[in-house]
C-alpha cells in the first residue's frame, strides 16, 4: 500500500481527482443536516439511497397501475413480475463471485440463516457441532441457539447437548480479533464431530474479514460443510464465493449494497447442489419447478440452484429497489470497488493514526491489514468516550456507537471521498479540543 499519504487538504483534493470512481458520488442522494451535507460513515448499516431508485420504484408503481395482475406474464410489460427474481442474478453473481445458478434474492437475512441451516445443519450422532463467533451479531446468536435446539430435541428426547454443540470461537487473551491459525485449528481439533462451520465474512463489531477460502478447505478437509453470513462483506469485499467452494452464504441488500432499509436478502448455494431435489428444505411454491408452478399439484419438485430455495413470490416494489442499485454495480466491478476502498479506509487510517500521535485517543481494533479488513474501522476510544463520538454528531459526521466505548466509521468508496477523510480528521481536531477545554 502506498504509505505516502499526506496529512493536507490538497493531498486529499488530489486522490479524488486522481479517483476512477468519483463519478459515482453523484448517483446517490447524500443527506444533509443544517445545509450541509453529512460526512456519512454507516454504509456498512444503511446505504445511502441512489437517485434512479425512484424510478425503478416509480415503474413498476405504474405497471401495476396500469396492468393490475397481468403485470405478471403481460408480454407488452417490460420485465414481467413472474421473473422478476431472475433480473438481478448476473450483477448478484458478480457482486458474489458466483455463478448465476448460485444466486437468488429472497426474503430476509435472518429468514434465509435459518432456511439454509434447515439444509446445511443436518446434525448426526457423531457429526453435531456447530463452529460459530463468539460475540455474533444478535440475530444470528438466536438462530444458533434455537437451531439447535430445535434438532437436539425431539419427542421426549434430548439427542444431544445444544450447549455442548455450540463451539463459539473467541480471540485470545489481549487480542481483539480471531487469528485464521486459531480458526482453522478449532477446525481440526473438532473434526470429527463437526457438522458445521458457520461465521461472518466480515465481523460486523471489529470489522476482521475473515479467510473464507482457507476455513472452507479445512472445513472441507474434516467432511463438514462451511457457510458465511456476508451481511457485512457483500459489496464490500471482492468475493469469490463459487472459487472458494463455499456451500452457502446469505447476505442484506441494505448495507454496502445500498437497496433501502430492510429490503431483501440474498442466498448463495453452492452449484454442487444445484441438482439435488432430495437435499432437505422448507419448500414453497416459487422453489418449485417453473414450468409446472401454476398446475397446483401435490408433490414438490425444486427449481435447479438457489431459486429452489425460494418461497414466495418476490416482493416486487421492494425488488426494483435493489436492481436499481445492482445497476450501478453493473457499472463498475468488485476490483475496482475494492481498490478504492483500500486507499480510503488506507488514508483514514493514517490520519486517525497522526491525531494519535499528538495524544493516544484510539486503539483501532480493526485489523490494520487490508486482506483482514473491508470498509469498516473500529475505534476502541480510549479517552472521551461517548462525549467524542456525540460532539462528531454535532459536526455532521454520522458513525455508530456500539457499547463499550466503540466507534465504527465505514468509508465506501461508491460515495465517500478522500476529501471527507480529511475534513472528518480537522472535525476530529476539533472535537478534541472543545472536550479540553
Ligand atoms: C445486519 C445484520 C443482520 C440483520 O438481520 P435482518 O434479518 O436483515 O434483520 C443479521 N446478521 C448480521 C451479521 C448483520 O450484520
Amino acid at each position: 500500500m502506498p504509505e505516502n499519504f499526506e496529512n493536507s487538504l490538497s493531498f486529499a483534493q488530489q486522490q479524488d481527482k486522481n479517483d476512477p470512481l468519483r463519478h459515482f458520488r453523484n448517483e446517490f442522494h447524500i443527506p444533509v443536516i443544517d445545509n450541509q451535507q453529512v460526512i456519512y460513515y454507516t454504509g456498512n448499516s444503511l446505504g445511502l439511497q441512489p437517485k434512479r431508485t425512484r424510478s425503478y420504484i416509480e415503474k413498476e408503481m405504474k405497471d401495476w397501475e396500469m396492468f393490475g395482475v397481468e403485470g405478471h406474464f403481460n408480454p407488452k410489460k417490460e420485465n414481467i413480475w413472474y421473473h422478476y427474481h431472475e433480473y438481478g442474478k448476473q450483477a448478484l453473481a458478480s457482486v458474489l463471485g458466483a455463478k448465476p445458478i448460485e444466486v437468488v434474492p429472497m426474503n430476509n437475512l435472518t429468514v434465509n440463516l435459518h432456511l439454509l441451516m434447515v439444509s446445511f445443519y443436518r446434525p448426526t450422532k457423531q457429526r453435531y457441532k456447530l463452529i460459530v463467533e463468539a460475540g455474533a451479531f444478535p440475530s444470528d446468536q438466536y438462530v444458533f441457539e434455537t437451531q439447535l435446539k430445535w434438532h437436539a430435541n425431539h419427542w421426549d428426547q434430548q439427542l444431544f447437548d445444544p450447549e455442548e454443540a455450540l463451539i463459539e470461537l473467541s480471540p485470545r487473551e489481549g487480542e481483539n480479533t480471531l487469528r485464521t491459525e486459531d480458526i482453522l485449528k478449532a477446525i481440526e481439533d473438532n473434526g470429527d464431530d463437526l457438522a458445521l462451520v458457520l461465521l461472518g465474512g466480515v465481523q460486523y463489531y471489529t470489522g476482521q474479514l475473515f479467510d473464507m477460502q482457507a476455513i472452507t478447505k479445512t472445513t472441507h478437509q474434516v467432511g463438514a460443510l462451511a457457510g458465511f453470513d456476508l451481511a457485512h462483506a457483500a459489496g464490500n469485499i471482492d468475493l469469490k464465493l463459487h472459487d472458494w467452494d463455499v456451500d452457502f452464504a446469505t447476505w442484506c441488500s441494505y448495507k454496502y449494497l445500498n437497496s433501502g432499509p430492510g429490503n431483501v436478502s440474498g442466498v448463495f448455494v453452492n452449484e454442487r447442489f444445484a441438482n439435488k431435489p432430495d437435499l432437505i428444505r422448507f419448500a414453497g411454491w416459487w422453489g418449485h419447478d417453473e414450468g409446472e408452478r401454476f398446475k397446483m399439484e401435490k408433490g414438490f419438485k425444486p427449481m435447479q440452484g438457489a431459486d429452489g430455495w425460494q418461497l414466495s413470490n418476490g416482493n416486487i416494489i421492494a425488488t426494483a429497489a435493489h436492481l436499481a442499485s445492482l445497476s450501478i454495480f453493473e457499472e463498475t466491478n468488485m476490483e475496482a470497488l475494492r481498490s478504492k476502498s483500500k486507499l480510503l479506509t488506507g488514508y483514514l487510517e493514517f490520519l486517525i493514526k497522526e491525531i494519535n500521535k499528538e495524544e493516544e485517543i484510539f486503539e483501532i481494533i480493526t485489523p490494520q491489514h487490508h486482506k483482514e479488513r473491508g470498509c469498516q474501522l473500529s475505534l476502541f476510544t480510549l479517552k472521551y468516550g461517548k462525549d467524542l463520538f456525540d460532539q462528531l454528531v454535532k459536526r455532521g459526521v454520522v458513525g455508530d456507537w456500539r457499547e463499550p466505548d466503540v466507534i465504527r466509521l465505514a468509508p465506501v468508496p461508491l460515495y465517500n471521498t478522500f476529501e471527507e477523510q480529511f475534513r472528518f480528521s480537522e472535525i476530529l481536531r476539533d472535537s478534541i479540543k472543545t472536550l479540553k477545554a
